[in-house]
């Protein structure tokens, strides 16, 4: 187990800087996810990591000691990637015996004792004379993830090891990756474009962009406190909002957005300054207006009665426990989740001043 850092880390491919100047520092035992679109440069983080490729520059670290141009085979590190790899012609046994080829196992064990281990660990107990072939796409990557840990690497690297299954597969798998990675308490560095399952699996997150690194923090902080526009959408939905400052004092901040004027927390902004805040979808209150719009006519939900619009449904997607509402309001598009289906298409929403966030 060792804590893992990279500090300014840029990479060049011939014309394409694929990082610029990336910095973070995963802890010991720490499960750690890179999360950010196709291309943003999370595959060449995890390689920088894994000894696969150099930096152009700046420095990795694990334990404090400069890894940089240390080859993978001395650095003790378990990889699995997006396609499972397994050797075909040997055994689900000899697969995972595979990863222990170049390093003994535990003190005080056999390599068919430790084989047997991490079966049992990765629930593919009855499954050791089976050829790969034979198993399914999630129980393959349970034997990758086997082979990978066997030897007790100091740090697991996993790079979208569940995007080639469907979506129920990839949450047990989820569920075992996160178990096994708690028992054997090793440092992981986690790569996923899915924003949920970021959330889901992971101690803390960094939300990549273009290269660089946009905001670090626990699944909680990245998703109630957004500190970029970027990361407000890309995880989870988000409705984000840009106005003008009309009056900032310690209690409130006053911000007109088209013409309505909105009550946010109080902010450093100062007036006349255009500032960006978001709401969550589920953090809007919904009342459908069953008549003319009045003052009030129709509410079936308590609105909030500060910060109201009324937004007009484009269409509506039932997901089971929530439906979640397209909505226009102003030439803008609202996001709102509510519990019912509403009838009408017109909609007051409102939200309280505390649930906003300025970005
Ligand atoms: P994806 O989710 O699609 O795998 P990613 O976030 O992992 O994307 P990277 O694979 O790290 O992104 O790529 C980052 C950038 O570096 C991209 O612009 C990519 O085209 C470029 N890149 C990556 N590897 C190479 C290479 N070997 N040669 C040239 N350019 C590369």
């Amino acid at each position: 187990m060792v804590a893992l850092e990279l500090d300014g880390v840029r990479k060049e491919y011939g014309a394409t800087t694929a990082l610029h100047e990336v910095s973070l520092s995963v802890d010991e035992g720490e499960f750690f996810t890179l999360v950010g679109p196709s291309g943003c440069g999370k595959t060449t983080t995890l390689r920088l990591v894994a000894g696969l490729e150099t930096p152009t520059d700046g420095v990795v670290r694990f334990d404090g000691e400069d890894v940089s141009s240390t080859p993978t085979e001395d650095r003790n590190v378990g990889v699995v990637f997006q396609n499972y790899a397994l050797f075909p012609h040997m055994t689900v046994r000899e697969n995972v015996a595979y990863g222990l080829k170049f390093d003994d196992p535990p003190t005080g064990m056999t390599v068919d004792e430790r084989v047997s281990e991490l079966l049992a660990m990765m629930n593919l107990g009855e499954m050791g004379d089976r050829d790969p072939d034979n198993l399914s796409g999630g129980q393959q990557q349970r034997v990758a993830l086997a082979r990978a840990l066997a030897p007790e690497p100091d740090v697991l690297l996993l790079d979208e090891p569940m995007s080639a299954l469907d979506a129920r597969l990839r949450e047990q798998l989820r569920r075992s990756v996160k178990r096994v990675q708690k028992e054997l308490n090793v440092t992981t560095l986690y790569v996923t474009h899915d924003q949920e399952e970021a959330l889901a699996v992971s101690d803390r997150v960094a939300v990549m962009n273009g290269g660089r690194v946009e905001q670090v923090g626990t699944p909680q902080d990245i998703y109630r406190r957004p500190e970029t526009e970027f990361v407000a959408t890309f995880v989870g939905d988000n409705n984000v909002f840009s106005g003008a400052v009309l009056d900032a004092t310690d209690e409130k901040t006053v911000v007109r957005v088209a013409d309505t004027s909105f009550e946010l927390p109080p902010t450093d902004a100062d007036v006349g300054e255009t500032v960006q805040f978001c709401v969550r979808p589920e953090h809007l209150s919904a009342a459908t207006m069953t008549e003319a719009p009045t003052e009030t006519a129709g509410e079936t939900a308590t609105v909030p009665k500060t910060n109201r619009l009324t937004a007009t449904v484009e269409t509506t997607e039932f997901l089971g426990d929530v439906t979640r509402l397209h909505c226009r309001w102003a030439g803008r598009s609202v996001v709102v989740r509510v519990a019912a289906v509403p009838e009408r298409d017109r909609l007051e929403l409102g939200f309280d001043p505390g649930v906003a966030t300025f970005l």
